[in-house]
């Protein structure tokens, strides 16, 4: 794994950019969003007005046409400031279907405006309430009726689809009994929601972190057969390289938050004096932190090692899962590591660990479950029985 010393430069560069652009968002600001339960319009409009959410967007569209690994570090540092990325980072991803697989007509006509900002592509429709994590089993359908697709479903954990404009759609195109293989039969779409506000019920669901998600209720609503991406029932194949983008990008986040803890326990660690000594003296108190910090380091490796895999046009599925597993999980030590050391502080609303520690949780769940990504491993790595 290398990285030329320009490209580290310019890394370091967005670090230091990031931060700067972060320490006009304080943690009392995400605080305050979090008890509101509102969503951080100020900052994302910050970030996009600054270009940093279109990285990934080539020049040719507006954007800055970085790579992966740079826009893993934008996403890494928003979280280490103590603020949340979740936000905005599927301004940053989901535009990947339409990048890779739209026609020219398509990408002339939304890329540039997704890349100012004009348009938000933050929403992105997979999850159903039956099929879970089988993703092959989901319901909802489109089918096709002269000029239109026309949808019907429900779905379910559909992040900012109350701050989006479009939205990516699975669907079902073609029915189960007439296919195949279990992954045909599926097609993506851009969905404008705006246009199809009468057709769409959305609610939102009350969680235990701020993170603008809802149910969606799908009933008749119409997309114009121009908005369909790639080709018909090829939807499937479609979004799997977007889904091992968004999991290195997640990985991003977690170490992000991995290093917060780790940063704000050391902090606190060396400041807190217990029986006459700071408590970091302890070894019952500086071995978790020691060990989340090895292990956050190592996922960082990983999520590296996946960004460079998928910019190179290479199969990166291996390690964009091994990645968002390994920094989930080394994050979510080190947020008990980072709880433990506050001991009841770490539960007080104003000392914020217990905000971050809510929000790190979701990334051993979403966008897919660790026993999951264990799954794939054991079978499509390790080459053991399928289990399911
Ligand atoms: C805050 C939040 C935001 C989200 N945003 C989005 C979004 O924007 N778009 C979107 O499409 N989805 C989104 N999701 C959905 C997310 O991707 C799913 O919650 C996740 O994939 C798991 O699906 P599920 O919740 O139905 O769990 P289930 O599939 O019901 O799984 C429940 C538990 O059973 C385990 N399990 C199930 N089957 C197996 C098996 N065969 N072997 C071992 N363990 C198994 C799972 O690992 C899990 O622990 C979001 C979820 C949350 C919580």
């Amino acid at each position: 794994m290398f990285i030329d010393k320009e490209r580290q430069e310019n890394i370091d560069m967005i670090r230091v950019g990031i931060r700067a652009l972060c320490n006009d968002f304080p943690e009392s600001y995400w605080r305050k969003k979090d008890d509101q339960m509102a969503y951080p319009e100020e900052f994302i409009q910050k970030l996009t007005e600054e270009g940093w959410l279109s990285v990934l967007i080539p020049e040719e569209y507006g954007g800055a046409g970085l790579d992966m690994l740079e826009a893993a570090i934008i996403l890494e540092e928003i979280n280490r400031s103590g603020g949340s990325a979740g936000a905005g980072h599927a301004q940053m991803y989901t535009m990947g279907a339409l990048l890779r697989h739209g026609s020219n007509e398509q990408k002339q006509r939304f890329l540039p405006e997704i890349a100012s900002g004009k348009l938000r592509l933050q929403a992105f429709g997979v999850t159903e309430p039956t099929a879970g994590s089988n993703t092959t089993s989901i319901e909802t359908t489109a089918y096709r009726q002269g000029d239109k697709y026309i949808v019907n479903g429900q779905k379910i954990w559909i992040s900012r689809s109350q701050q989006s404009d479009l939205m990516l759609l699975l669907a079902r195109t073609t029915p189960k009994n007439e296919i195949k293989k279990k992954t045909d039969g599926f097609s993506i779409f851009l969905l404008d929601l705006n246009d199809q506000k009468d057709n769409i019920e959305i609610r939102s669901i009350d969680t235990m972190i701020n993170h603008s998600t809802t149910e969606m209720f799908l009933e008749n609503t119409e997309i114009p057969v121009e908005n369909l991406i790639g080709e018909e029932g090829k939807g499937f194949k479609y979004i799997l390289s977007g889904m091992n983008a968004e999991r290195m990008l997640i990985a991003a986040e977690s170490i992000g938050d991995g290093k917060y803890f780790i940063d704000r326990a050391i902090e606190y660690a060396n400041e807190r004096v217990v029986f006459n000594r700071p408590i970091g003296k302890n070894q019952g108190v500086q071995f978790p932190l020691a060990t989340s910090y090895m292990e956050i380091e190592a996922a960082e490796l990983m999520r590296d090692k996946a960004a460079l895999k998928f910019e190179q046009g290479e199969k990166a599925g291996k390690e964009a899962n091994m990645s968002k597993y390994l920094a989930s999980e080394a994050t979510w030590k080190a947020a008990n590591a980072a709880m433990d050391t506050y001991g009841g502080y770490g539960l007080a609303k104003e000392y914020n660990i217990e905000r971050k520690f809510r929000e790190a949780r979701l990334y051993k769940v979403a966008p897919v479950t660790n026993n999951l990504i264990i799954t794939f491993i054991g079978q499509h790595v390790l080459g053991l029985p399928r289990s399911f």
